[in-house]
């Protein structure tokens, strides 16, 4: 075969299937997984909502394996893992959510990343849900260490007043969406600013979260 005809049947093949997490080659699933990954892989049952947060889903339960993804997905841009991320996120009906409110990043951290993981998912799941996005309910006023580097008590702390809510969340029911919720002390602070400014109801709905 020369090597025109060889470009050629490459270009017909459809790429091989990778596992989003382990990487290898796999037969197509419909969840993007092996076997193997999805019997690692196991689901979080009704994690408790932090303080503020009315209601709290999550598809998985975090683990190691999940963190190196979530790095890719953030840190190296792999935004082509959204709609496989997505299909984790579920917000159920009876919290009757008028809004999705993606976890703002500050504006620089966003810049250098250039885009909010957060939006990216959130973005599936609205049109999923037929729920519209209002990412301007809520602004990050300033940088913050990262959560998880911290010890328990100083979490609070770093987080308070690091957002800023605007009106339009008065008398609404609004659901924050974040790809991993570990300590569960970001999106209650989000909470709080929000229920501050008048929000009926603020629930959070994430692709994985750690039992706390
Ligand atoms: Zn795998």
């Amino acid at each position: 075969m020369d090597r025109v005809q060889e470009l050629l049947l490459s270009l017909l093949s459809p790429p091989p299937h990778l596992c989003y997490l382990c990487e290898r080659e796999c037969e197509p699933s419909e969840d993007g997984l092996c076997d193997d990954c999805r019997r690692k892989l196991k689901l979080a049952i009704a994690p408790a909502p932090p303080e503020y947060v009315d209601g709290l889903t999550a598809g998985l339960q975090y683990c190691e394996e999940l963190g190196t993804l979530f790095y890719r997905f953030k840190v190296n841009e792999r935004r082509d893992y959204t709609p496989f991320l997505a299909q984790f996120i579920s917000i159920p009906q009876e919290w009757r959510a008028e809004l999705l409110l993606p976890v703002p990043l500050y504006r620089w951290r966003e810049y250098q990343r250039t885009y909010n993981q957060s939006y990216l998912l959130a973005q599936y799941v609205s049109s999923r849900y037929q729920i519209p996005i209002c990412r301007e309910l809520l602004t990050r006023t300033r940088s913050t260490p990262q959560q998880k580097l911290l010890p328990s008590k100083q979490r609070k702390k770093n987080l308070r007043g690091a957002f800023l809510a605007a009106p339009e969340c008065k008398g609404r029911s609004i659901v924050l969406i974040d790809d991993v919720v570990t300590t569960g002390t970001t999106i209650s602070e989000c909470a709080r600013t929000l229920k501050k400014a008048g929000a009926y109801k603020v629930y959070a709905a994430c692709v994985a979260c750690s039992g706390r």
